[in-house]
């Protein structure tokens, strides 16, 4: 309709001003997977691409929530806008509550520069990863500096909201070994930067030794990724996380691979965002289609076996 369309219009154009309630609006949108969502992000995306996405990810407890108030408090000090992400992977329910309790938002509450939301991931369909990452885009678009991603692990969805920064941060603290064995093993992909938080833990030390220890171990690239230790309730060692975030993107500016991160960034986000959707319509379709209903069935049956009956509905979804 043409009186939606110029509100959509005007909600762009107020977005791009760098009006918080636009942008607000407009992450409802995408969240709740309204068609107007989708519109307004493919009309901004030529608009985006010019914040610095730092992904922040770690176990439950290590302090990111902490440390991203401590970053954001110092960013601002260097007059940088700040959007701040958060997924949620605990429940549904406390969407909007998780950083309103953990940071001090108090700080942050009437300043324009910052923009904090926080959102649940519903995990297997993809979902909300999904509008996180048209939630990223749109912080982007609106205009902020830095957009700080929040996400307990990596590589655990079908769309992984890190591959959408240009760095990524692991936090871990003192005393975890089963951090420094996850890293061993591999199942924690080796990050950008470490941080080491809760310095004042009396294990700091050691945590930084054995953090150092395993990185000797994996691959020597180009970067040598640095262990920075922060005390995030107390501000210490955020001036020089902020300072390493910098030198990592300038490293990779130099060596040309932030546009090659970013190309293969926004590949995984289509093939992301293409087999969530996917996977959604076949279940639907599992569901609700009769002839679905019935090759399943004859797969209960035992009468078709499940990769032939797997073909039989790709094929006929790609058809439609
Ligand atoms: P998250 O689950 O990783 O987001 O962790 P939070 O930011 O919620 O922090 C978990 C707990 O660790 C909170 O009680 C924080 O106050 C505390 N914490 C954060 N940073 C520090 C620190 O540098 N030292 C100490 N001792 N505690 C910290």
């Amino acid at each position: 309709m043409a009186s939606d369309t110029k509100a959509e219009e005007t909600l762009a154009k107020r977005l791009l001003d760098g009006d918080r309630r636009a942008l607000a609006r407009a992450i409802s949108l995408v969240e709740n997977r309204d068609p107007a969502g989708d519109e307004l992000v493919a009309e901004l995306f030529p608009e985006t691409g010019r914040a610095r996405i730092v992904g922040i990810t770690g176990p439950p407890g290590v302090g990111k929530s902490t440390l991203i108030g401590a970053l954001t408090k110092e960013l601002r000090e260097a007059e940088r806008t700040v959007g701040v992400l958060s997924i949620d992977p605990s429940s549904p329910f406390t969407r909007g509550a998780v950083l309103g309790d953990r940071i001090r938002l108090s700080d942050h509450f009437l300043d324009d520069g910052v923009f904090i939301r926080s959102m649940a991931s519903r995990g297997a369909l993809g979902g909300l990863a999904e509008a996180a990452l048209q939630a990223a885009l749109l912080m982007d678009a609106a205009g902020k500096d830095d957009v700080l991603l929040e996400t307990v692990g990596v590589g655990q969805g079908e769309i992984d909201v890190v591959d959408h920064a240009d760095t990524i941060v692991l936090a871990l603290m003192p005393g975890s070994g089963d951090s420094i064995q996850a890293l061993k093993a591999g199942v924690m992909e080796i990050p950008d930067i470490i941080v080491v938080n809760k310095a004042d833990h009396p294990l700091a030390d050691t945590m930084m030794r054995e953090v150092r220890a395993v990185l000797t171990l994996g691959p020597q690239r180009s970067w040598r990724v640095p262990v920075v230790r922060t005390e995030a309730a107390n501000g210490e060692g955020i001036t020089k996380l902020i300072e390493t975030i910098g030198e990592h993107r300038a490293h990779i500016e130099e060596e040309g691979t932030l546009e090659e991160r970013r190309a293969r960034n926004l590949r995984a986000e289509v093939l992301g965002i293409a087999t969530a959707r996917m996977r959604r319509e076949l279940e639907t379709r599992a569901e609700k289609d009769p002839e679905w209903a019935a090759l399943l069935a004859s797969v209960t049956r035992r009468e078709t076996d499940p990769a032939t009956a797997a073909r039989k509905l790709l094929e006929s979804s790609l058809d439609d």
